[in-house]
């Protein structure tokens, strides 16, 4: 793909222009945290923000939304239709990694999604670049950062003389066609610094944690009972590290009646939850906490390869540093990859 480039005071000029075509959603500070909301101010985004703590599945797959309702007396079901254009900008690579993720589990039969695939479809993701990552981060492990993730349509990364830009699919390259004045082609100086960064950065991740990823596929055969038992005892069930995750997509339905209409609403849900698996009858396959922990460490790192060519995590690091009983997926990874 052709590489291009941008300059520093021309970033604020393309988010103004991108704000006016589209719905503009980016990281910026919060009550002292960053998190990904609407973008109506350009000189609000700081190209050095730290990690957010909820990822943006949440634009695609919001924590609760509503499904349909359906009028019995008029005979008519009204189901949700969400067309507008969102452009995501300056999401990490892991992050946009996780998007494709979902693309392969939500957008393919025989389970397409139809609500994620409304959001989905006019999105456009555009990443940047990773050069500081933080000491919970290993997206090194899956390949799915920190420079490059694997579901965006442009990638930015962050130079001493601006930005490289690299157009990864033909929706990135409409863009910088659409806003041609503002890029050009990136130069030798500007590229050797891109891959300096590059090998830097994952020689720097790279020293942090190694994992032989295909010896994971065998996990849920070699894991014994014990790592997961006296981890679940500090378990408290808060549901932060399927929530806060990119990835997890385990939903809840519930329909009720409101004045004259059924309602059926949607929301997160996890497989952490004592309540996830329990039937009607009372039956439930996973019963102990250490059942529940165990299949989400499993479900990442073996069912979901197995089914879907990609790993159920992408090293956002998010669980890491947000389970307050201290739960690292990295010791998993440590100790059967
Ligand atoms: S964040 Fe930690 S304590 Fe909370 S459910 Fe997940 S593993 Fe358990
Ligand atoms: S499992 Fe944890 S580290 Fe992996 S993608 Fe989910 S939140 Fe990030």
């Amino acid at each position: 793909m052709k590489m291009f480039s941008i300059r520093e005071e021309n970033l604020k000029v393309f988010l103004r222009e991108l704000s006016l075509k589209h719905v503009l959603i980016a990281p910026f500070k919060r009550d002292g945290y960053f998190e990904f909301d609407v973008l109506r101010n350009p000189d609000d985004f700081n190209v050095n923000y730290t990690n957010t703590r909820l990822s943006p599945k949440r634009f695609f797959m919001p924590q609760r939304q509503l499904v349909f309702k359906h009028y019995p007396r008029k005979g008519f079901t009204e189901e949700l239709k969400e067309n507008s254009s969102v452009v995501l900008f300056g999401i990490r690579p892991c992050d946009a990694s996780a998007l494709s993720v979902l693309d392969n589990v939500l957008l393919n039969p025989p389970h397409k999604d139809a609500l994620y695939e409304n959001r989905r479809k006019n999105a456009i993701v555009v990443s940047l670049s990773c050069t500081k990552p933080m000491t919970e981060c290993f997206c090194n492990v899956f390949e799915t950062g920190p420079i490059r993730g694997t579901g965006e349509d442009l990638t930015f990364t962050h130079t001493s003389k601006g930005f490289v830009v690299e157009a990864r699919t033909q929706k990135g390259i409409a863009v910088i066609g659409e806003f041609g004045e503002l890029f050009r082609e990136a130069d030798g100086e500007m590229l050797n610094e891109y891959n300096k960064l590059i090998r830097e950065v994952l020689d720097e991740m790279g020293s942090r944690l190694k994992v032989d990823k295909t010896r994971l596929i065998g996990i849920e055969k070699e894991a014994g009972e014990e790592f997961f038992q006296l981890n679940a005892q500090r378990c408290i069930e808060c549901s932060l590290c399927s929530f806060a995750c990119p990835l997890c997509y385990c939903f809840e339905t519930e329909d009720y009646w409101e004045k004259d209409s059924y309602v059926r609403f949607r929301g997160w849900d996890t497989c952490i939850s004592p309540l996830f698996t329990k039937m009607a009858s009372g039956l439930d396959p996973r019963v102990t906490k250490a059942d529940r922990l165990c299949h989400r460490f499993c479900h990442k790192l073996s069912r979901i390869p197995l089914t879907f060519n990609a790993y159920g995590c992408v090293g956002c690091g998010r669980c890491v540093s947000l389970c307050p009983a201290g739960i690292d997926i990295r010791e998993v990874l440590r100790k059967w990859g």
